[in-house]
C-alpha cells in the first residue's frame, strides 16, 4: 500500500518535504470493516487547513496520519453487511491506494450513472456544498443576481448553475480568459469577469447592472472586498471558502468596503458542507436529477502521475491550474 502521511506542518505553500510518501503492506479489514482499492484522490482546498495547527471546523491531521482526504475506488474484500465486494463507493479515505473503512462518511456510487471521478466533484462533497450554500444560505430569488467567485471550479462552476435553474442572473469571477470563456460559453452563465485583467470593480459593475444580491463567496481578500462595495439592499454572502489566504503567511489587509454590511443590511453567513449532513439525501437527488436533465454540466481535471504526485498536483489549486474539479488518478 503506497500511503502520504503528514511529516510536518507547512509554513506557506504545502511542499513535498511535509510529506512522508512510502510502501506499506495492504491493511486487512476486521469485522464490520471493508477494504477499498482507491482508484481517484480528490484534491481540495480546504487540505491546506486540515494540515494547519490551531482550531478549525475538524481536527487537525495528525502528524504521522494518512493525509485526509475524499477519495474513490472499489471493494476488493468485506466484513460489512452493507459493502459487498465490487461495490464503487467514495467518501472520506485519504491518500493511499488501499484503505479500511468501517462505512463512516463512505457512501456506494453508481459507476453507470456517472464516472466513479465526478462522485468526488459535481456529485459528491463539491456538488453537495454548492447545493446547500447557494440555496440554504444565499436564498436565491428569481430574477437576482448571482455573483460566484473561482467560478469555474468544482463548487464555483455548479453554484452558477443551480442560479440560473433557478432563474437568477449569474456572473462568475475567474481567472484568464480561458476560464471566464469556459464558465460562459460551456456553462452557460450569463457573464464572466477575469479579475486578473485589473479592473475588477469595473468590470464587475458592466456584468451586473442591477448590483448584485447574493454573492457566493469561495476566495476572500480583494475579490470579496470589491463585491462587497457592489452589493445590493439585504444582500446575502454565504461564505463557503477563502481559498486566496490558505497560504497566506502575513496578516489579511483591512478590507476597504467592510461599511457595505451595515449599510446594505447585509447577510454574511459562514457554512461548512458537514453542518448539512442529515439532508445529504436531499442534494444528491437534486443534483442526480439536474444532471441527467442536462441542466448541471460537470467537468473533472484528472491528473495522472499516482500517489506521488499528490503535494504538486494539490498546489495547482492555488495557483488556478485547474479547470474544473481536480483529481489525481492513482
Ligand atoms: P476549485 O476547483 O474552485 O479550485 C480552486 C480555484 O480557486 C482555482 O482554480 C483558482 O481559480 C481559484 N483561486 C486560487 N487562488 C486564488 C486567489 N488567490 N485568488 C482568487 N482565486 C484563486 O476548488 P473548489 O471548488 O474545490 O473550492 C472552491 C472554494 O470552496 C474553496 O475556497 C474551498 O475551500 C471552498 N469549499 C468549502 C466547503 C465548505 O464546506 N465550506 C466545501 C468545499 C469547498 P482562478 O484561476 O479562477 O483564480
Amino acid at each position: 500500500n503506497r500511503v502520504v502521511r503528514l511529516k510536518r506542518r507547512p509554513v506557506g505553500m504545502a511542499s513535498r518535504d511535509d510529506f512522508e510518501i512510502a510502501d506499506e503492506p495492504v491493511p486487512q479489514p476486521g469485522e464490520g470493516e471493508f477494504l477499498v482499492r482507491i482508484d481517484y484522490v480528490s484534491l481540495d482546498p480546504a487540505m491546506r487547513g486540515w494540515i494547519s495547527p490551531g482550531r478549525s471546523y475538524v481536527p487537525p491531521v495528525e502528524i504521522g496520519a494518512p493525509m485526509r482526504a475524499f477519495a474513490a475506488g472499489y471493494v476488493e474484500a468485506s466484513n460489512h453487511p452493507d459493502f459487498t465486494v465490487g461495490d464503487a463507493v467514495a467518501g472520506l479515505l485519504g491518500v493511499q491506494r488501499y484503505a479500511v473503512s468501517k462505512g463512516t462518511r463512505v457512501a456506494k456510487v453508481d459507476p453507470a450513472q456517472a464516472p466513479l471521478p465526478r462522485w468526488i466533484g459535481g456529485l459528491g462533497m463539491p456538488g453537495q456544498t454548492a447545493y446547500f450554500g447557494l440555496l440554504e444560505i444565499g436564498r436565491p430569488k428569481p430574477g437576482d443576481t448571482v455573483v460566484v467567485s473561482a467560478a469555474s471550479g468544482a463548487v464555483g462552476s455548479l453554484v452558477g448553475q443551480i442560479a440560473r435553474n433557478m432563474g437568477c442572473r449569474a456572473v462568475g469571477i475567474a481567472g484568464g480568459p480561458q476560464k471566464c470563456r469556459y464558465v460562459v460559453e460551456e456553462l452557460g452563465f450569463d457573464a464572466a469577469v477575469d479579475y486578473k485583467a485589473g479592473h475588477l470593480d469595473a468590470d464587475l459593475a458592466a456584468a451586473c447592472p442591477d448590483g448584485i444580491d447574493v454573492y457566493f463567496e469561495n476566495v476572500g481578500g480583494e475579490i470579496f472586498d470589491t463585491v462587497l462595495g457592489r452589493m445590493n439592499l439585504f444582500g446575502r454572502i454565504p461564505v463557503c471558502g477563502m481559498i486566496s489566504m490558505y497560504n497566506a503567511t502575513e496578516p489579511p489587509a483591512p478590507i476597504r468596503n467592510i461599511r457595505s454590511i451595515l449599510v446594505n443590511r447585509l447577510t454574511v453567513r459562514g457554512f461548512i458542507v458537514f453542518d448539512f449532513q442529515d439532508r445529504i439525501a436531499e442534494a444528491n437527488e437534486a443534483l442526480g436529477r439536474w444532471h441527467a436533465e442536462g441542466r448541471l454540466k460537470m467537468r473533472e481535471d484528472v491528473r495522472q502521475g499516482g500517489i506521488d504526485a499528490f503535494p504538486d498536483v494539490l498546489n495547482e489549486l492555488y495557483t488556478g491550474g485547474n479547470l474544473g474539479k481536480l483529481v489525481l488518478a492513482l
